[in-house]
């Protein structure tokens, strides 16, 4: 959307590599084109290469867990690398959107108060859950979140968060591989890839949909998703996903955007594996205690912070 040439240059060079892949037995990524996780074992039709082309897709759902998707990746050149190299020299990065890529709960709040009269500021949510912060039911939550994807506060765009596209594109230049893994329901997968090639182009190999509180469909954990990708790290703002990740072992960086997210605090103790948990204020810090981790993560023997 908005760029045809980047993706009809794009579409070719991957019908080319993807005519390789076919042969090969192997699936890619490249930076104009995300795959998506289908219910079935990745093949080339579940890489999405325009908008068009996944409005069309017709089974586009829930990551399926299948194993073989670490050892399906090639280098963004197109050059196939194997799955044991790519390990051994860059680190898959998991990252979360709502409040860590993009602004949210600011859009949705502008939303609330333009259909319902409803007043709340982002320092409102004492807790990620919307139907507490508003007092209603679970369901009554869903219907509005889901109106609030068909207005145009969602579908204009939510506003990014500053410093994350600096810092993602300097990692993705380094030795960091970034995938999206998001709780995002399946309904708005077109409108999330879109926003993210707007906004974040290129930089991510691959987009995980949790569907949770979903209307319909079923949801992944995404610990199960962080674990079945290989992804070392993941830089969230929830702390219930922090907790769940780091008890699975999972490296997490919680998100606390200038330490004014209400929700994103962790318990005061009882927290399984919390040393695998830093909390992180901006962009800045996320890239400090990545170099910090990177080299413990990629050379086990070593302890965090020697290089
Ligand atoms: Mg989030």
């Amino acid at each position: 959307m908005g760029r045809p040439g980047l993706h009809c240059r794009a579409a070719q060079a991957v019908a080319h590599r993807e005519e390789a892949a076919v042969r090969c037995g192997i699936v890619r990524a490249c930076p104009f084109v995300r795959r998506l996780c289908t219910t079935q074992s990745p093949s080339p039709s579940s890489i999405v290469s325009t908008p068009a082309s996944r409005r069309r897709a017709p089974d586009i759902r829930a990551w399926s867990g299948s194993p073989s998707l670490n050892s399906s990746l090639v280098s963004t050149s197109g050059t196939a690398r194997p799955a044991a190299a790519n390990q051994d020299t860059r680190l898959r990065v998991a990252v979360d959107v709502d409040e860590v890529l993009g602004r949210f709960v600011y859009a949705l709040n502008l939303f609330c108060k333009d259909r319902y009269g409803m007043e709340y500021k982002v320092g409102d949510y004492w807790i990620y859950e919307f139907a507490k912060i508003w007092g209603c039911s679970q369901e009554r939550s869903n219907q509005i979140v889901h109106e609030f994807f068909e207005s145009q506060h969602f579908t204009g765009g939510i506003p990014v968060i500053p410093g994350a596209l600096e810092t993602l594109t300097r990692l993705s230049e380094s030795d960091y591989e970034l995938v999206v893994v998001t709780s995002r329901q399946h309904v708005i997968q077109d409108v999330t890839l879109d926003w993210l090639d707007r906004h974040y182009s290129g930089l991510f190999q691959e987009v995980y949909f949790g569907n949770h509180f979903a209307l319909e469909g079923k949801s992944r954990k995404k610990s199960d998703i962080c674990k079945n990708i290989g992804a070392r790290v993941l830089i969230d703002d929830n702390p219930s996903y922090a907790l769940e990740c780091a008890a699975a072992g999972i490296n997490v960086l919680l998100y606390d955007w200038e330490g004014a997210y209400p929700w994103s605090k962790l318990p005061a103790s009882g927290v399984h594996n919390s040393e695998l948990i830093r909390v992180v204020r901006d962009w800045g810090e996320v890239e400090q205690q990545l170099a910090t981790l990177a080299p413990a993560l990629r050379h086990p023997t070593l302890a965090p912070g020697d290089s």
